[in-house]
């Protein structure tokens, strides 16, 4: 009899959405998760996060993929787009409603201002006041527990009150779009992702997104939220504060100064090596505990 000593059980994603070009900031991720799931002999699944028909685009998607791949960045399995999910959104939808765990919600963004609950907890107004059914509205779910708590593998434990933080909170939009909470807890089951790795900035999602997989029944997948970078203002590297497309750097360079991020000490002879290389030999130097529990990076000159 053999012993499978291999870790098979292990399924990482990346998951960008096609917004722009892929720029360091998102490579870094995409490295990061990529790594973790290659030295644990995992799997790692690419999915194109197209859930928002109107700031996300197909010349995008197909751009991220040729830099992925022109970085050595190879996925396993066929690449999953969100865009084709919506029936199975509409489904979790209607079976979270056939619970009454969700109510239609019409308070526009100007209401909520107008109650100072702009960026606060959602007051529960229109479980109160139900809408009429014949307008359209938002769908919101109820909080039935209230902490959620969690082991980050880089945060460490992490617990969040939803009802002091967030309130019942929206899964489904007014133009009939899921949110990217329901997408994603939906997206990791059925890809039956076992470890996300991504950015800090995610982490204050991941209580709503537990939540959701409690309700909808789904298994908890293991996170690891690493700190984001940013410039020097503390503001995240991204398309919006000048981050260049990593398509137009030099692969060698570029991923270097990326495994520095990283707290690799990558030795010099590395920029002989070919990206799969250089990939190959931070697979076999990497650990998750040499990245600090910190939200933020700066990176002085990006
Ligand atoms: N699509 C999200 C983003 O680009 C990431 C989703 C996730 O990792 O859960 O920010």
């Amino acid at each position: 009899m053999t012993t499978d000593t291999s870790d098979s059980w292990y399924r990482g994603r990346f998951a960008p959405s096609p917004t722009g070009p892929l720029h360091i900031g998102s490579l870094y991720t995409a490295v990061a998760s990529f790594i973790d799931a290659k030295a644990h002999n995992g799997q790692w699944l690419l999915r194109i996060d197209d859930l928002d028909p109107l700031r996300c685009k197909s010349e995008h998607a197909s751009q991220i993929l040729k830099t992925l791949e022109q970085y050595a960045l190879y996925w396993d399995e066929d690449v999953f787009y969100q865009q084709t999910r919506y029936p199975a959104y509409q489904y979790a939808l209607d079976d979270l409603r056939d619970q009454s765990f969700v109510y239609p919600c019409r308070c526009s963004r100007k209401e909520l201002e107008k109650r100072h609950i702009n960026k606060g907890v959602y007051d529960a107004y229109c479980f109160k006041h139900p809408p009429s059914s014949k307008q359209a509205s938002a769908v919101r779910i109820k909080l039935l527990s209230d902490s959620i708590s969690f082991n980050d593998q880089v945060q460490g434990r992490i617990t969040q009150s939803l009802k002091s933080d967030v309130g019942d909170f929206i899964i489904y939009r007014k133009d009939k779009v899921a949110s990217y909470h329901l997408a994603v807890a939906l997206d990791d089951a059925e890809q039956r992702i076992t470890h996300i790795v991504r950015g800090h900035d995610l982490l204050d999602s991941t209580a709503r997104q537990i939540y959701l997989q409690q309700q909808l029944h789904l298994s908890q997948p293991n996170y690891a939220h690493i700190p984001v970078l940013s410039d020097i203002n503390g503001d995240k590297l991204s398309k919006r504060t000048g981050a260049e497309d990593v398509a137009l750097l030099g692969v060698n360079h570029t991923l270097i100064k990326v495994l520095g991020y990283l707290n690799f000490q990558p030795p010099a002879e590395l920029v002989t090596y070919t990206g799969s290389e250089i990939l190959d030999w931070a697979i076999n130097h990497w650990s998750m505990a040499n990245i600090k529990p910190r939200a933020t990076l700066t990176i002085p000159n990006h």
